[in-house]
């Protein structure tokens, strides 16, 4: 195992013992999945939770949706945020869907590889690696790991990653870290460390379980290095 192989699972194994086993929310369908996900876009869970019931209580069905008058569908979102934006994208997916498949159950991506139905779903506007990673990992069942910002941000500072590598370099990278059993748990407690110790702005090394691993924490005096012995 790598140096950098092991030193992620130790940051799994950590996170593990802080936080507990996280349990994603409900699964959803496909289609709910990928449209959930497009409204969680740059907006809170509670935000996005409350767009999507809005939205499923306006329209009975997806196909409502794909053929309602764009304003409508806009002022259901709204809670969301950037509803001008997201209407018209999940519109357009829907219809592309539509148009290629002649309806909209994407079921048949089960039969797919993880490839295969990662690079189906990408062909869609809209729809970039986080949300194709989170369809398939907590709706098909098939192993991604999706990379929001927040794990974008403290896999950064953590060293899992180089500083310089983007985003959609980031999700086979970090991918290729984890075991892809553990991706869903990895992926949860990741973004739970950034939003309630590894802040954007201030982040709370203090009370970081990963401080003496972490080549970025502030708790150590400047110049001194990490202690890798406990990877
Ligand atoms: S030690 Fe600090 S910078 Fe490193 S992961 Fe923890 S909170 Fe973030």
């Amino acid at each position: 195992m790598d140096e950098l192989t092991a030193r992620a699972q130790t940051i799994y194994h950590r996170l593990l013992q802080t936080f507990g086993f996280p349990e994603w929310r409900k699964a959803l369908s496909p289609v709910d999945e990928l449209v959930s996900t497009i409204l969680s876009q740059n907006t809170n869970d509670r935000n996005r939770d409350v767009a999507f019931d809005r939205l499923k209580a306006a329209f009975p069905t997806w196909e409502d949706v794909r053929d309602a008058d764009p304003d409508d569908v806009i002022e259901s979102i709204r809670p969301a945020g950037l509803a001008n934006q997201k209407g018209p994208r999940i519109q357009t997916v829907l219809k592309e869907i539509s148009a290629e498949r002649g309806n909209l159950d994407l079921s048949f991506l089960l039969d797919m590889t993880v490839d295969e139905a990662r690079s189906w779903l990408l062909h869609f506007n809209g729809v970039g690696p986080k949300t194709a990673a989170i369809v398939l990992q907590f709706s098909l069942d098939k192993p991604d790991f999706p990379v929001d910002t927040h794990i974008y941000r403290v896999s950064g500072r953590l060293g899992l990653r180089p500083e310089t590598m983007t985003v959609e370099q980031a999700h086979p990278h970090l991918a290729s870290l984890f075991d892809p059993s553990t991706y869903g748990p990895a992926h949860l407690n990741l973004i739970r460390l950034g939003r309630e110790i590894c802040h954007a702005r201030r982040p709370n090394c203090d009370n970081c379980p990963l401080n003496d691993i972490c080549p970025s924490s502030l708790t150590r005096s400047p110049g001194s290095t990490p202690d890798h012995l406990t990877l």
